[in-house]
């Protein structure tokens, strides 16, 4: 075994102990890798019959970006429309929005906030996630989940098998409101606008709403998120998967086995059905 090969084994081990460690901080006692496709590993790396390299049950294999059509579609999304099909198709930009946007001062919360936090990522992401509005870190760094929540939300899209830099990420309330508080319902129904303009540019198959606030303004439902999470819902034709928000969580680390149970249903619809050609 050369060198090289030595420290790139390492390096998978380092990382498939991390994700372990992760994924037993969010409650999962097993993993099931029965949809993973095995990438064949350079010859460098394939032992010789009878040798049994130490720390192969631990190393997952690596898991494609997208893998696709890997098993047939489960049935979790009965009833649904099917994605992307009642949505307008959008002729502006993400930046023809923020444009609008500007320096807005359309509601209240633009006396307390530093400055606006517009969405922030993959323009063409399949997946979006949304959550309520930007805390200090947020509000002094211009980018949405970036404090504790972010880091636990980074964490979470790792786990999914997939990067941050692949999704998207906004609220539904761009400017910090005073002491972290929830938005009203009008400053959310000011903001809410252009989140949904963005959604129609942006076209993602699947939304993952964190808390209620998200819940609350995408869809119109009585439940709260405990009642609703983990169960697939309909946005104009785009699934949407509510789940608790990364500030919950930190709070009540307890439901962190749920909402990896939410997320794990995204995952699956994603790399079970191949990308959506954006119209
Ligand atoms: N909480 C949110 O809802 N959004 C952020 O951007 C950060 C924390």
């Amino acid at each position: 075994m050369t060198e090289q090969v030595k420290i790139e084994l390492t390096e998978i081990l380092r990382e498939a102990r991390e994700q372990a460690r992760f994924l037993g901080e969010l409650g999962v006692e097993t993993v099931d890798l029965s949809a993973t496709r095995v990438v064949q590993a350079p010859d460098a790396l394939l032992t010789k019959p009878n040798q049994s390299p130490a720390g192969d049950a631990a190393t997952p294999a690596p898991k494609a970006a997208h893998p696709q059509a890997l098993a047939p579609q489960e049935v979790l999304f009965e009833g649904l429309a099917p994605a992307t099909s009642v949505f307008p198709r959008a002729t502006e930009t993400l930046e023809n929005i923020w444009r609008d946007i500007g320096d807005c001062t359309r509601c209240g919360l633009c006396e307390g906030r530093t400055q606006v936090v517009n969405t922030h990522g993959n323009h063409s992401a399949r997946l979006m996630f949304i959550g309520e509005a930007p805390g200090a870190d947020e509000d002094a760094q211009g980018k949405p989940f970036v404090g504790r929540a972010g880091q636990l939300l980074t964490k979470m899209i790792e786990a999914m098998g997939m990067k941050r830099e692949e999704v998207i990420i906004g609220n539904v309330n761009r400017c910090r409101p005073p002491g972290n508080r929830q938005p009203t319902l009008e400053e959310a129904a000011i903001c809410r606008p252009f989140l949904f303009r963005e959604i129609a540019v942006i076209q993602p198959e699947v939304i993952v709403v964190m808390g209620n606030t998200a819940l609350r303004n995408l869809l119109e439902v009585r439940e709260g998120i405990t009642r609703i999470r983990g169960k697939f819902q309909n946005f104009r034709g785009i699934k949407v998967m509510p789940t608790f928000h990364p500030a919950y969580l930190l709070r009540d680390p307890s439901k962190k086995k749920e909402t990896w149970e939410d997320l794990k249903m995204v995952r699956d619809y994603l790399q079970t059905n191949p990308p959506k050609a954006k119209s």
